[in-house]
């Protein structure tokens, strides 16, 4: 079966994609990537396709133009397979948030993939594809790719450009990958990375040969134990998973030493705080005027003339464009930036970023690399958190705190729980040093059973 038939196959239970090109219009070419398929999140601009971000608000944009890193990819080779389903804007962590409907985990379809790129995670996992691009933001790489059992890498903040990607929280956005290998997430990282004069955040700097890393020796690398990711509240399959993946690391001759990140326990206040704010910004441009849906309010009271106010479109186009937690994140956004509040929350959070990865700095002189959990859990059940966002934003606890210090992170599936249900180990390095979290997840990854979930 060719992987668009496996796409096709799966979609009409998981829901992974919400676009399938089976008429593949963007034909490879020879290079390194002609034998690699790409599923791209739905928030990655590919010329003239839909561009959703999963909002009914853009149910009929098309994009312009091509995202940087998905034109590198075609240009080398590689062959795009569709778009893929995701929380609305990227706000979420069970792909319950999407317009188009949630996606399944293809390990127990009663749970979630996790958020927000599920359908990428998934694509991945059903072998739909080599490589799913995602985009992290606070974990919506690392923590699906736990939840499906693949590998998701988020890489430094500038290592890949974010021209063509709509933006949530500007600061924090990183594209990454889904992938079953380590090799094709080093290989697609290698085309993708490096500097683009589209994006002023991108970096100058080299793109090492992440694939060669693989081979790497990881005799006498110090891995950190940080105690504060090994708290309460870790289920013990996962704990003892991850206990196993150090023992390894250990037996390949490198050193563990304990570590302490002490501003841990503001890592989820700060960053639902700073990314809030952010996307209150970035999502104002979403007014029915510039982009998307405009909705036209009902005629006006005792029968005026017509004449619909620009106010009143911006409401009406944003109150039936955008779902409930988009809503909830501007609000909270747009608060936190208020005249009065400002130095209170935004400001004092800013404060506390730097504190954070002031955290992140001293550490990697004690170490090379950490080792937490992804994600306290295994996948939970569809609906489980809905009800409750301080549950559902409490489960990116292991994750949010690599973006809010801009530093590179991975994923990589350690084995199945005793229930079958795939959990991840994380690893995070020093600024602009990928080639370690290759080189460490090489000796830390499990062979997961993907043929029971094909
Ligand atoms: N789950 C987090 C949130 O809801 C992370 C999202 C992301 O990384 N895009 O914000």
């Amino acid at each position: 079966m060719t992987q668009f038939e496996t796409a096709q196959k799966h979609n009409a239970e998981l829901n992974a994609f919400l676009e399938i090109f089976d008429e593949n219009p963007f034909p490879s070419h020879e290079g390194p990537l002609s034998n690699m398929t790409v599923a791209v999140k739905d928030v990655l601009a590919l010329k003239d396709a839909r561009l959703t971000c999963g909002s009914k608000f853009l149910e009929n944009f098309h994009s312009l133009y091509t995202a940087t890193c998905v034109e590198r990819l075609i240009g080398a080779g590689a062959r795009i397979v569709g778009k893929t389903n995701m929380d609305e804007f990227a706000m979420g962590s069970s792909n319950e948030n999407s317009a188009y409907g949630l996606v399944k985990n293809p390990w127990d379809k009663t749970r979630v993939p996790g958020g927000s790129s599920g359908g990428s995670a998934v694509a991945a996992a059903i072998g739909a594809c080599n490589v799913a691009l995602g985009t992290d933001t606070g974990g919506s790489i690392r923590q699906p790719a736990a939840f499906c059992g693949v590998v998701g890498h988020k890489p430094t903040y500038g290592r890949i450009s974010r021209y063509g990607l709509t933006a949530f929280a500007s600061s924090f956005d990183t594209v990454g990958t889904f992938s079953r290998t380590l090799e094709d997430a080093a290989k697609s990282l290698e085309v993708m990375s490096g500097f683009d004069e589209m994006d002023s955040t991108s970096a100058k700097i080299d793109v090492p040969k992440f694939s060669q890393a693989l081979s790497r020796s990881v005799k006498g690398l110090r891995i950190g134990i940080p105690k504060e990711y090994f708290g309460e509240g870790i289920e013990p399959d996962v704990r003892k998973l991850i206990e196993d993946a150090k023992k390894k690391l250990q037996a390949k001759g490198c050193e563990i030493v304990d570590i302490s990140l002490p501003h841990t326990k503001y890592c989820v206040a700060d960053y639902y705080i700073l990314t809030t704010a952010e996307a209150s910004s970035n999502l104002a441009r979403f007014d029915g005027i510039r982009y998307g849906r405009r909705a036209i309010p009902p005629p006006l009271e005792g029968g005026g003339k017509g004449v619909v106010s620009l106010e009143d479109t911006y409401r009406h186009s944003r109150s039936e464009g955008f779902g409930r937690e988009v809503k909830r994140r501007i609000m909270l956004g747009t608060y936190v930036l208020s005249a009065g509040y400002y130095d209170a929350y935004y400001k004092r959070a800013q404060k506390v970023r730097r504190l954070i990865t002031q955290d992140f700095i001293a550490a990697f002189e004690k170490c090379d690399a950490l080792l937490t959990p992804t994600t306290p859990t295994t996948a939970f059940k569809i609906g489980e958190k809905l009800s409750d966002p301080l549950a559902m934003y409490l489960n990116d606890i292991f994750t949010v705190s690599a973006n809010i210090a801009g530093v590179p992170a991975m994923s990589v599936p350690v084995g199945l729980d005793s229930t079958g249900l795939p959990v991840g180990a994380q690893l995070i390095a020093k600024h602009f040093d990928e080639e370690t979290l290759f080189a460490l997840g090489k000796e830390i990854m499990e062979q997961l059973p993907y043929s029971s979930i094909e």
